[in-house]
């Protein structure tokens, strides 16, 4: 397909590498008016916005930075209107038509070795930070009566992760928060669900894995391979688009089929 987000302003968390990066460019692939991606650090918001400029030259792109464990809401929203005021329709009017919410961090230790404030510092950036955006994005979106916001969850948000009690724990809370902002915001006709990916070949999988642990995650997955960055992007751009005009509230596993 073609054109799925013709004329939609698209913003981005995570958007400088792995399923954000990704997402980004299928984006661009169809037909987003605006795509603004958001890094934690300027360096790597420039490589991936020349990345983005070099492929899809003259389109509108544009970075932000800020942290997500840090940043306050205030930081956030004024990254949102100043990206919409950047791109308005033909009537001056602004519009934020979808937000993906994909930046997030993992740990890989057990409850003996984990080493203090990784717990906290993990659900600070995967579910507050998650909330931050998504409250920020939802009152604009609220009051233009429509959008949609993609959060990222994970299959250890449902079945846990052996060694990631902060991780699962943190993407749990971002299924929780998915399913009532959505029920909340359907009363405005915002749209709010969740991707659960699987294990997707992306640098987070590479920090937390060895070889011969992912040969042994090969073995827990029924397609017997881990995914790639595109076919979560895929997703995240089929909940974002008017495609998905009936999809609230719910939260849409790409994991290959997962067992363990
Ligand atoms: P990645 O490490 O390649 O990218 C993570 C992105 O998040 C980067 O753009 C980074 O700049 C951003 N980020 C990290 N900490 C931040 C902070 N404090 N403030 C602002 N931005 C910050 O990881 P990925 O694999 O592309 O993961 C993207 C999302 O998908 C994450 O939410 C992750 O939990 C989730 N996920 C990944 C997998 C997987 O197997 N890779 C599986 C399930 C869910």
């Amino acid at each position: 397909m073609e054109n799925m987000m013709k004329g939609k302003n698209v913003f981005i968390t995570g958007g400088s590498r792995g399923i954000g990066f990704a997402t980004a460019r299928e984006m661009l692939i169809e037909g987003a008016n605006a795509v603004a991606i958001v890094s934690h650090y300027p360096e790597t918001r420039e490589a991936a916005l020349k990345a983005l400029n070099e492929e899809f030259p003259g389109r509108n792109i544009v970075g932000y930075t800020f942290d997500l464990e840090v940043a306050t809401e205030e930081e956030i929203g004024a990254c949102m209107k100043d990206f919409i005021s950047k791109f308005p329709d033909e009537n001056g009017k602004t519009h934020l038509d979808a937000v993906c919410s994909i930046a997030g961090i993992s740990h890989n230790n057990t409850i003996k070795n984990i080493p203090d404030g990784t717990f906290e510092k993990v659900v600070k950036v995967n579910l507050l930070g998650t909330w931050r955006v998504d409250r920020q994005a939802g009152l604009i979106m609220r009051a233009q009566k429509y959008g949609s916001i993609v959060n990222t969850a994970s299959i250890a948000g449902v079945y846990g992760s052996s060694m990631g009690a902060g991780y699962g724990a943190s993407k749990g809370g971002v299924i929780g928060l998915t399913r009532s902002l959505g029920r909340e915001l359907s009363y405005f006709n915002v749209r709010v669900n969740a991707v659960a990916p699987g294990v997707v070949d992306t640098d987070m999988t590479r920090k937390d894995n060895t070889p011969e642990a992912m040969e042994y995650v090969k073995g827990t997955i029924a397609l017997h391979r881990v995914s790639q960055p595109r076919e979560q992007a895929r997703m995240f751009v089929f909940l974002a688009s008017d495609e998905a005009s009936y999809c609230e509230a719910g939260i849409y596993h790409v994991d290959g089929w997962t067992t363990a």
